[in-house]
C-alpha cells in the first residue's frame, strides 16, 4: 500500500480541518476532550447532539459506501478524518456501535429492507445501538449463549440475560444473539435479532465499575418482542453474522483508536516533564518503547486493514490491547504516588487514572487475548484445536 498523502488527500484534509475549526465554537467548544473509553458518561447528551451536528454536514460513517448514506472515504481519507478530528481535540463521537459494528454488519448481512429500515437513522444519529452478545455463562464460549427467542403470532418473543452491555441505557435497539434452534454443534441454531430497547420486557441494571462509573449494563428480556423479519441472515444461522460483526469491531475503527492513544502516550509524557519522572533512564526506556510500540500498531494497521480482514483482525487486536494496557501501567509509574489518591471523593478520577483502570479491560472485550491465540494458534498455525466439554 502507498502510505503518501495524494494532493487529493491533502485537499481532503484541509477540508475537514477547516469545517472542524468553523464547527467546533460557542456550545461545542467546550465538549474538546470529553467522552471516550471509561468516560462515556461525560457530558453525553452535549455530545449526541454534536454528533448529529457532525451527521446533518455528512461527517457521520464516513467510511461506508456512498449508497448507504456514507461518505465513501478511502482508508487513507479515513486515517486523515480521525488524525484532524484528534488534533481538534474534538469530543469522543457516541454512535460507534451503530456506526463501527451493526451499520457495516446490514451492510455485509442486511435485506435491503433491513438496509433501508436502519441504516439512514445510524447515520443520522437518531437511533443507537448495543451489542446483546456476553451473558453470564457465555463470554468466551459466544456459542453457549442461553437467551432463547421463539416465533409467536408473527414475532420473535426472547428471554434471557445479557451482561456487560456497553451504553444499554443510551441504546435505542439491541443487536441480540439467541438460541432458536438446535443443531449439531453449539453455535448452530443461534440467530441475529434486532430488538427495540424501549418496551416492557426488556430491563436494564447499571453495573458500577472499577473506574466509578456505569457504561456498560445487566439487560434482562422477559418476553421481549421484535418483529419475525428483524432477524439478519437466516434464522438459526446467526453465526456467521455475528462473527462478522466482531471482524468490524477489530478493524477500521481501531484507527481512530490509535489516534487516541497517541493524545494518551503524549499527556504521560507531558506529566513526565512536568514531574520530573523524566529523569529517570528507566522511565525514559519505557517512554520510548511505548512509542514505537505505537508508530508499530500503526504501520501495521495500515498495512492490514488495506486488504480482507481475516486473521489480520485477531493479530491487530494482539498487538494494541497488550500495548495500551502498559500504557496504563507507565501513566501510574511516571505519576508516582499522586497516582494513587483521587482528587475528590468518591470518584475524581484523572484521565490518566481513568486510562490505567480502563485499560485492564482492553485484553477482554472484543474477545479476549487468550481467544486471539487460540484462533491463530488454530487458524494460521494449524495446530490441533482445544479440547471441548
Ligand atoms: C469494557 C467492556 C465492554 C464490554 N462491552 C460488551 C458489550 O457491549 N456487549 C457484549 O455482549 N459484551 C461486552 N463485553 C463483554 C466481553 O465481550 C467479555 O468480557 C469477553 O468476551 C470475555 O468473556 P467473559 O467476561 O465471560 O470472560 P470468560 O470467557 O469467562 O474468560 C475469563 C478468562 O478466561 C480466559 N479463557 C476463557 N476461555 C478460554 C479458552 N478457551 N482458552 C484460554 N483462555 C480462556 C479468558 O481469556 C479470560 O482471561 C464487554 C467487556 C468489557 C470488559
Amino acid at each position: 500500500m502507498d502510505l503518501n498523502y495524494s494532493a487529493e488527500d491533502e485537499e481532503f484534509r484541509r477540508e475537514i480541518r477547516s469545517w472542524l475549526e468553523a464547527n467546533l465554537v460557542g456550545r461545542f467548544a467546550q465538549l474538546r476532550g470529553l467522552g471516550g473509553s471509561g468516560r462515556e458518561h461525560e457530558a453525553f447528551e452535549e455530545r449526541l447532539e454534536w454528533n448529529r451536528h457532525l451527521a446533518a454536514h455528512g461527517w457521520s460513517c464516513v467510511g461506508w459506501p456512498k449508497e448507504h448514506g456514507g461518505r465513501g472515504l478511502s482508508l487513507l481519507q479515513q486515517v486523515i478524518f480521525h488524525e484532524e478530528y484528534a488534533r481538534a481535540d474534538a469530543p469522543a463521537r457516541v454512535n460507534h456501535l451503530g456506526e463501527e459494528l451493526l451499520g457495516p454488519t446490514l451492510i455485509a448481512f442486511g435485506t435491503p429492507e433491513q438496509q433501508a429500515r436502519f441504516l439512514p437513522k445510524i447515520v443520522a444519529v437518531e437511533e443507537l445501538w448495543c451489542q446483546g452478545y456476553s451473558e453470564p455463562g457465555a463470554g468466551s464460549d459466544l456459542a453457549s449463549v442461553s437467551t432463547k427467542a421463539r416465533l409467536e403470532d408473527g414475532q420473535w418473543v426472547i428471554d434471557g440475560q445479557k451482561v456487560w452491555t456497553s451504553l444499554a441505557h443510551h441504546a435505542d435497539w439491541c443487536f441480540v444473539i439467541a438460541r432458536t434452534g438446535t443443531g449439531d454443534r453449539p453455535h448452530h441454531g443461534l440467530s441475529y435479532l434486532l430488538v427495540p430497547m424501549d418496551q416492557p420486557g426488556v430491563q436494564i441494571r447499571p453495573i458500577l465499575q472499577l473506574t466509578g462509573t456505569s457504561e456498560f449494563n445487566e439487560v434482562f428480556f422477559d418476553g421481549a418482542r421484535t418483529d419475525a423479519d428483524l432477524v439478519v441472515g437466516e434464522p438459526g444461522a446467526g453465526w456467521a453474522v455475528a462473527m462478522g460483526t466482531l471482524g468490524f469491531e477489530r478493524g477500521v475503527s481501531t484507527l481512530a483508536q490509535q489516534i487516541a492513544f497517541q493524545r494518551e502516550l503524549d499527556a504521560v509524557v507531558d506529566l513526565a516533564r512536568d514531574n520530573g519522572a523524566l529523569e529517570d533512564p528507566l522511565i525514559r526506556d519505557r517512554i520510548v518503547s511505548a512509542h514505537m510500540g505505537l508508530q508499530m500498531l500503526r504501520l501495521h494497521g495500515l498495512r492490514t486493514l488495506s486488504g480482507e480482514q481475516g486473521i489480520e483482525a485477531s493479530i491487530t487486536k494482539l498487538l494494541w490491547a497488550p500495548w495500551h494496557r502498559s500504557l496504563g501501567e507507565l501513566a501510574m509509574a511516571v505519576a508516582g504516588s499522586a497516582g494513587l489518591t483521587v482528587a475528590e471523593a468518591p470518584y475524581g478520577l484523572s484521565p490518566l487514572q481513568s486510562l490505567f483502570l480502563f485499560s485492564r479491560a482492553d485484553t477482554l472485550y472484543g474477545g479476549s487475548d487468550e481467544i486471539q491465540r487460540n484462533v491463530i494458534a488454530e487458524r494460521v498455525l494449524g495446530l490441533p484445536k482445544e479440547a471441548r466439554a
